[in-house]
């Protein structure tokens, strides 16, 4: 919880991230700009923390609020102009399937290409896992490279 983050010093909420491992050189930088913007961020004291979905009106959290919210995000016309793409929300596969169906139409599956992109590896890493001839994008991924085509 929020509240299991922070503690009071006597003067001041002190941010205390518990993090699982050692963080990188480069993700420092990235929880410096957390606390710089967490810093005018004060927690009520006395309230306990609870969890709300905000894409939900009673704050509750479900796959059908998560299919609305993907499927109200802006698309390019791109990606809506094809006819299947509504096609992923019939159920044919279980959820989560559908969902990372969807993740791989619009281009927002971890690949190196996203990740270099991203500065979470290095741009010189980007060679795709199977082939290791392309960079790894989403369409060479799924599409496009010789050992996929093999599958
Ligand atoms: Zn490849």
């Amino acid at each position: 919880m929020i509240g299991d983050c922070e503690f009071w010093d006597g003067l001041e909420w002190i941010w205390n991230f518990q993090w699982r491992r050692e963080l990188f050189q480069w993700e420092l930088e990235l929880v410096h700009q957390l606390h710089e913007r967490l810093r005018p961020v004060k927690l009520l004291d006395g309230k306990d923390d609870n969890m709300v979905w905000k894409f939900d009106s009673k704050g509750v959290f479900s796959t059908k609020s998560v299919v609305q919210v993907l499927q109200s995000e802006t698309l390019s016309d791109e990606i809506t102009s094809y006819s299947f793409t509504s096609s992923v929300w019939r159920g044919v596969v279980p959820p989560r399937i559908e969902l990372f169906g969807w993740f791989v139409l619009i281009g927002r599956v971890n690949t190196k290409e996203r990740l270099s992109r991203l500065g979470i590896i290095r741009f010189s890493d980007n060679l795709c896992v199977l082939c290791k001839k392309e960079i790894e994008s989403v369409e060479h991924l799924f599409l496009l490279c010789e050992l996929t085509w093999q599958v």
